[in-house]
């Protein structure tokens, strides 16, 4: 089969970018990767395509490098900014996370100039990839082409309202949470709800704040727990032993989570402490759980695990603190039920845990229900083809794609084929901690360890 190029990467976020630049950087003379993504620039995908400056980044600078074995590679080129002459350290700040893509942007542009391999960007969208001849074929709408090895990088898809009507209601009464400019263009006295209550409803919000929004802002979400922020300087509880916890069952991890948070508490830790000590161990945890204790943290704990483990810039915090205690946010928790256009607003119906009925006149309704897990919801038509012919199957309880610990593709009968490869947010079902920054460059440069002086 002709080969248009040794590496194929599917998706061109931060995950596929971060792979190219890795690969780029460890490439045999004359290696050809192409990057797959529809999107005009490489880099962004949906957490970094943002323009507005209030949306930051939930890690610290000092931990956002591409790049493992340089820790400090993002400070460096920060310190190489205008906008940050004199800014002093920014180890620990949460910066705008635009500037994130275009760090990217410009490490990715430096590896493939220095680079002896040659790197390729096509704006397609890829709908299906087949095995030809010993090889493998991508399609999209209108062409075809060849490579020896592909890597799944399609990243993050968004969760659909899930409301009765909401099919029948469009921009602007109901817009996403990831459509900033939509949302910037909101009136000041709008009534808005927003439905969910993660990370992206303080994008939301953070977004109506800049605009000068006085209207009401109702948000919605079925469990009403708001995310959490970070300290500043993210302590980390070094007594804390993540090995003895390893050998333990959920429900006794939990327990022993509990009492050294308030043993750290006691020594004037903040929780957070313990989390950032957590944080490099999550997929040990993950892995080391029986499928039945898997099951019943995806139920009962992922929730409170979620607003610990993902939370917001100290900035952001103090943002939502304050209008949730100016009453200008409204927290209801009840399960949306339906959407629907009425004359002069968008009616949001609802109900409480009692079955109580909760009726909200809007003019806008934000979806803001954040990332989907399940593969087979997720309307990638690229994944749904792969799913139906047998070349996938969803990964561990539904989420993401089954892979192995290294990240290669199981196929229907569970053989890992080595051609294959996923990295992100697909490998959650294997890996859960398969998201961040922190271990998508870990998986980029594995990725290109195995394939980056592969022979042609
Ligand atoms: C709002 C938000 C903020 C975040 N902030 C941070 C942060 O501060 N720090 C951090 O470490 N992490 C953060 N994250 C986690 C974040 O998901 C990752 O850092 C990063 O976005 C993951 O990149 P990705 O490439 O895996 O996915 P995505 O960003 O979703 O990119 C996937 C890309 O694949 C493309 N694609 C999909 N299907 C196809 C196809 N069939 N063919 C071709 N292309 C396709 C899409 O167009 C998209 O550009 C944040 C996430 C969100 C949602």
């Amino acid at each position: 089969m002709h080969r248009d190029h040794d590496i194929a990467i599917v998706g061109g976020g931060a995950a596929g970018t971060l792979a190219a630049i890795h690969l780029l950087r460890q490439a045999r003379p004359g290696l050809r990767i192409a990057i797959y993504e529809p999107a005009p620039r490489p880099g962004e995908g949906v957490a970094y395509s943002t323009r507005r400056p209030e949306h930051l980044l939930n890690v610290p600078a000092g931990k956002m490098s591409a790049l493992p074995e340089e820790p400090a590679d993002f400070l460096h080129w920060l310190a190489g900014r205008a906008e940050y002459a004199g800014a002093g350290d920014l180890s620990g700040r949460y910066l705008p996370r635009r500037d994130y893509a275009a760090y990217l942007g410009q490490r990715l542009e430096e590896a493939r100039a220095s680079s002896p391999a040659t790197l390729e960007l096509h704006r397609h969208r890829i709908t299906a990839l087949q095995r030809r001849d010993g090889g493998l074929r991508l399609q999209w709408d209108g062409g075809s082409a060849g490579a020896a090895r592909v890597l799944l990088a399609t990243g993050n898809a968004l969760r659909p309202l899930p409301a009765r009507g909401a099919g029948a209601l469009a921009a602007p009464q109901l817009l996403q949470a990831w459509d900033s400019e939509g949302l910037a263009a909101i009136a000041a006295q709008a009534r808005v709800c927003i439905v969910g209550t993660g990370l992206s409803m303080v994008d939301v919000v953070l977004t109506l704040e800049a605009g000068g929004h006085r209207g009401p802002v109702h948000l919605l979400s079925r469990h009403g727990l708001l995310p959490l922020a970070h300290v500043p300087d993210s302590p980390v509880d070094a007594g804390l032993d993540v090995d003895a916890l390893l050998a333990l069952g959920l429900r006794a991890r939990l327990r022993a989570l509990r009492q050294r948070v308030a043993a750290a508490a006691a020594a004037g830790l903040p929780w957070q402490a313990v989390m950032e000590r957590l944080r490099p161990q999550v997929q040990a945890l993950w892995r080391s759980l029986d499928a039945a204790d898997q099951r019943r943290f995806l139920r009962h704990v992922v929730r409170y695990w979620d607003i610990h483990r993902h939370r917001i810039a100290p900035e952001a915090g103090a943002v939502l603190r304050q209008l949730a205690g100016s009453g200008r946010l409204q927290l209801h928790r009840a399960r949306l039920d339906r959407v629907a256009a009425a004359p002069r607003c968008v009616q949001v119906g609802a109900r409480d845990r009692h079955g109580r009925e909760l009726v909200l006149d809007v003019d806008h309704v934000v979806n803001a229900t954040g990332v989907e897990l399940r593969v087979q919801a997720m309307r990638n038509p690229l994944l749904e083809q792969l799913l139906g012919e047998g070349l996938a199957m969803p990964g561990a309880h539904g989420i993401g794609l089954a892979t192995d610990a290294d990240g290669r593709l199981l196929d229907a009968a569970g053989q890992a084929r080595g051609e294959l490869r996923v990295i992100g947010s697909l490998r959650i079902g294997e890996a859960w901690e398969s998201l961040a920054v922190p271990e998508l460059r870990v998986q980029a440069r594995d990725v290109a360890r195995a394939w980056a002086d592969l022979p042609a």
